[in-house]
């Protein structure tokens, strides 16, 4: 169980613990506007958020309103719209997006030398002590390449195309422990839990799901870019409720020669991201919701 408040947030002169549930707690602020948050700058995101802000998928992202520098002048932030700013103890569930969470490039580069790991054997051991192979159990290594692949296959992110990175419930209890959250049935408990006592947003997600994958298909970001490690955050309150798209730092141009269908199963260096095997899914997983 976490309970991060990097920071307390002002908006519409309301003071509230803002939320954050995934990454470094150093890499979030509040904005100097209200209802906005920074984010340390990476090149490739600050990129992507440019684009975004001209492609038919800007009503689905947050707010991208420039650069802005550190006091001491170190480092930069992008400054961002705070998608919570409109909800009333708002409750947050981060989905990671896509049937893998690494670059093409990560796993080349991990192939170069690969060396066998304890330390990954170990981890491996600790979540099933059946996943390494004979041979993997009497060197007491894995290598690097094997367990990036492996990884993915012990949430729902290589079968299903999403993992839930975090959840934070109305009365403040939060947990990022949903590692090895894999089945369907497993997901629907945890959406069920996340949506208790709000029976108006399931309908809500799963109409603003279907937007987001109606215009995904029509977008000319989405077409030239592999999205990986990119998340839905889905936020609602007694009223409202409400799914974006952010977290770009590992959202790529594809070169020049590739197109891809982001529905077509990944094999290594033919880019695919799963991205809309996600959102088909998370619908679903939405829609049997319904007719429990
Ligand atoms: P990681 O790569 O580990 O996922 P990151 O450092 O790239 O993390 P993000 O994924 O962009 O960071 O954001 C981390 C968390 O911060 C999200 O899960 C969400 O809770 C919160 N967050 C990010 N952007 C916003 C936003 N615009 N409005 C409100 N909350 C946000
Ligand atoms: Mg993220
Ligand atoms: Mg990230």
């Amino acid at each position: 169980i976490v309970q991060w408040t990097p920071f307390f947030q002002t908006y519409k002169k309301q003071r509230y613990p803002w939320v954050q549930l995934a990454g470094h707690q150093g890499n979030f602020k509040a904005g100097p506007d209200q209802g906005t948050i920074l984010k340390k700058l990476c090149v490739k995101e600050e990129k992507c958020f440019k684009v975004l802000m001209k492609d038919v998928l800007r009503p689905y992202v947050p707010e991208y309103k420039g650069l802005v520098a550190s006091d001491d002048g170190e480092c930069s932030y992008i400054q961002l719209q705070d998608l919570l700013g409109d909800f009333v103890s708002p409750c947050v569930m981060d989905c990671k997006i896509g049937v893998r969470t690494y670059l093409e490039e990560e796993l080349a580069k991990a192939k170069e030398k690969p060396k066998l790991r304890k330390d990954m054997y170990d981890k491996m051991c600790q979540i099933d002590s059946n996943a390494p192979t004979e041979e993997e159990h009497r060197m007491k290594g894995v290598t690097k390449p094997r367990y990036m692949v492996w990884r993915e296959t012990i949430s729902s992110t290589a079968t299903l195309g999403f993992r839930i990175e975090g959840i934070r419930k109305g009365d403040g209890t939060s947990s990022k422990d949903f590692k090895t959250t894999k089945s369907k049935e497993q997901i629907s408990r945890a959406f069920q839990d996340f949506t208790e006592g709000f029976p108006h947003a399931v309908p809500k997600y799963i109409q603003r799901l279907k937007a987001i994958k109606a215009t995904l298909e029509t977008s000319q970001f989405f077409s030239n870019h592999e999205v990986i490690g990119s998340s839905l955050l889905f936020v609602h309150d007694r009223f409202n409720a409400n799914v974006w798209l952010i977290d770009f730092a590992k959202t790529i141009k594809l070169p020049e020669e590739v197109k891809i269908t982001h529905s077509s199963k990944w094999k290594v260096g033919n880019h695919e991201d799963g991205y809309l095997i996600g959102v088909n899914n998370l619908i679903s997983i939405f829609m049997t919701m319904l007719e429990q």
